[in-house]
């Protein structure tokens, strides 16, 4: 028999790596001829039976006898038995030829050979699971990170990572497909959407899924947008009651290589960094990578995850900012304003409440400040020192908060300070819902004798209707109008009327940023006697507004009247 018809057909009867080793490999020539032998000398018979018991009852499924039963000697024959990898049993007979009996020896080589095919039968079979297993994930057969990895490797040594791309993408509602759809139908929807992408791919190319409905993508720069343009969301059919088709899309974070980066890791970081702003800012779906975007992002996570411990080693503290009376230049409260003393530096509060602002850790922080204003406040009377009407800022989050006046009540009584003490600071709000809820709170906490005061006025949009209708105690003009001071500005008239408006309807006026002279004469023309900016002073830790409260006259320290 030719040879390679022997080899393919012992391909066909074991596996590839028999043949190998039976023909190509010199390192095995003594299975070589071991194997040539049995040929020579054998026939082999080939039953594969679907479970145990079909087996028991020698009913095969598939059966393949490479001879006529003339050509062997049926009384001698060696059996090998092995579970092949679609799970079935294979049996596996060697018979000698017609009129032939092996010798021992003979008899042990075919026993021998075929303990080596089965084991190395089984080894490959073990090496392929082993190769799916760590290249795939289970549920639906998805290239894992692990593959990305290895392909990026491959991409890496040839030196060409700046020739292509990595998207890492999240479907978008997938959770909501699952309801309108099921799982399994979903899962359907899900593969057909990937294998679009995938059919576009050449290896090293690949897409992997990263766990859930997160995929990364390794692609050559130049098809980038034509992935893109699938990913953005494409019609998939279904085949489930009244809905045959559906959109899917995903939230793509793009981030081209440079070839420059220090790992795998850096290039899908800053993928996915980049998806979770599309995503969490909804602003596109599709977003590039920009460094500047990924340090907020880092900083942000950062300053969310280091604040609890922040409060509990008191980072923060409250400094405060003199109000002053315009006409006799003398102390008439302060406000109170968070730094953040962190590692050694001070933050300022721009750095952070914008970022606290996104969740409910402002309304702690607030709580916090308040405190620390009590406990100075306690501290102050108990020294005999006058104190000063102080307010602390209230982010809008604590609107939703039922219970806030109460919980405000509570840390001011805690420390045993008058309520006229307090002043709550808020800004305007824009939503209706907000203003009812601000109306309702600011007549509560004039009940409990604390006075509101709505910072920032007068560049919301609401502004009038704001204070029409609540009965705040002040109103603080925004910074901004004395920035643009300018007797001729359109934003004087606004301030001007503002000023009036409210002496009108029997509100006070501060007025924040005060920094020149002019500024205060512009001031008191219009009517606002009360102002708080670095002209007297900028925001001062504890200890130096203490000297203030003890020197509460701005004249007597060397400020000529304006
Ligand atoms: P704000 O409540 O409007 O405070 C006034 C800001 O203007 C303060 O900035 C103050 O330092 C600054 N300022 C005062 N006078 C002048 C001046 O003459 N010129 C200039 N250029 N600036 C002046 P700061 O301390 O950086 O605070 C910024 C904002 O952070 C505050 O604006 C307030 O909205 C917020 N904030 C500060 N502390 C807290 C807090 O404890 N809770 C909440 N929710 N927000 C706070
Ligand atoms: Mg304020
Ligand atoms: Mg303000």
């Amino acid at each position: 028999m030719d040879k390679d018809v022997i080899k393919a057909k012992l391909y066909d009867y074991f596996c590839k790596e028999a043949s190998v080793i039976a023909y190509d490999s010199d390192r095995d020539s003594e299975n070589s001829r071991e194997l040539i032998d049995i040929l020579k000398i054998g026939r082999v018979a080939y039953d594969e039976y679907p479970d145990m018991n079909a087996e028991l009852r020698d009913e095969p499924g598939r059966q393949n006898i490479y001879f006529d039963s003339d050509s062997i000697n049926e009384d001698d024959c060696v059996v090998n038995r092995m579970v092949i990898s679609n799970g079935a049993i294979a049996r596996l007979r060697v018979y000698p030829v017609h009129g032939y009996f092996w010798t021992e020896e003979e008899r042990e080589f075919v026993r021998g050979f075929l303990l080596i095919v089965s084991t190395v039968k089984s080894r490959i079979r073990m090496k392929e699971y082993i190769d799916y297993a760590i290249f795939h994930e289970m549920d639906l057969g998805y290239y894992n990170p692990f593959y990305l990895i290895r392909m990026m490797g491959m991409v890496m040594k040839l030196e060409r990572m700046n020739e292509y791309t990595i998207i890492f993408f999240n479907l978008v509602n997938l959770s909501g497909l699952n309801s309108l759809l099921g799982r399994e139908e979903t899962n359907k929807v899900m593969l057909k959407f990937t294998g679009t992408v995938s059919d576009m791919l050449e290896a090293p190319e690949c897409l992997c899924r990263m766990g859930g409905d997160n995929f990364c993508v390794l692609v050559k720069q130049e098809k980038t947008k034509r992935i893109l343009g699938v990913l953005e969301g494409i019609h998939i059919s279904v085949d489930c009651g009244d809905v045959s088709v559906v959109k899917l899309g995903a939230y793509c974070g793009v981030y081209n290589c440079t070839g420059k980066e220090k790992s795998f890791n850096e290039c899908v970081d800053n993928a996915q960094a980049t998806m979770l702003m599309a995503k969490n800012t909804k602003n596109s779906q599709i977003q590039f990578f920009d460094r500047s975007m990924i340090e907020m992002m880092n900083n942000t996570k950062q300053i969310e995850s280091c604040f609890k411990a922040a409060i509990r080693g008191e980072e923060f503290k409250a400094f405060y900012q003199p109000k002053v009376n315009l006409a006799n230049f003398k102390l008439v409260g302060a406000e109170a304003l968070c730094r953040w003393f962190r590692g050694g530096k001070q933050v300022m509060p721009d750095q952070f409440i914008p970022i606290l602002e996104r969740s409910k850790r402002i309304c702690v922080l607030d709580f916090y400040i308040l405190d620390k204003v009590c406990s100075d406040l306690a501290k102050w009377i108990a020294e005999g020192k006058q104190p000063v009407r102080i307010s602390s800022n209230f982010s809008r989050k604590h609107l939703s908060n039922p219970d806030f006046v109460k919980e405000v009540k509570e840390i001011v009584d805690k420390y045993g300070i008058p309520h006229s003490l307090i002043v709550i600071e808020v800004t305007e709000t824009t939503s209706e819902a907000d203003m009812i809820r601000l109306h309702k709170l600011v007549e509560e906490f004039a009940a409990e004798g604390f006075e509101v005061s709505v910072d920032d006025f007068g560049v919301g949009y609401s502004s009038m209707s704001m204070i029409k209708d609540i009965p705040f105690s002040e109103i603080k003009i925004d910074k901004s109008f004395l920035d643009n001071a300018d007797i001729s500005n359109r934003d004087m008239v606004i301030m001007k009327h503002i000023i009036s408006i409210a002496s009108d309807l029997e509100m006070s006026t501060i007025a924040e940023g005060v920094e020149t002279t002019e500024h205060i004469k512009l001031l008191k023309k219009y009517g606002c006697y009360h102002g708080q900016g670095y002209y007297f002073d900028k925001p001062l830790p504890r200890e130096e507004f203490e000297k203030v409260l003890c020197e509460p006259d701005y004249h007597e320290k060397g400020l000529d009247y304006v």
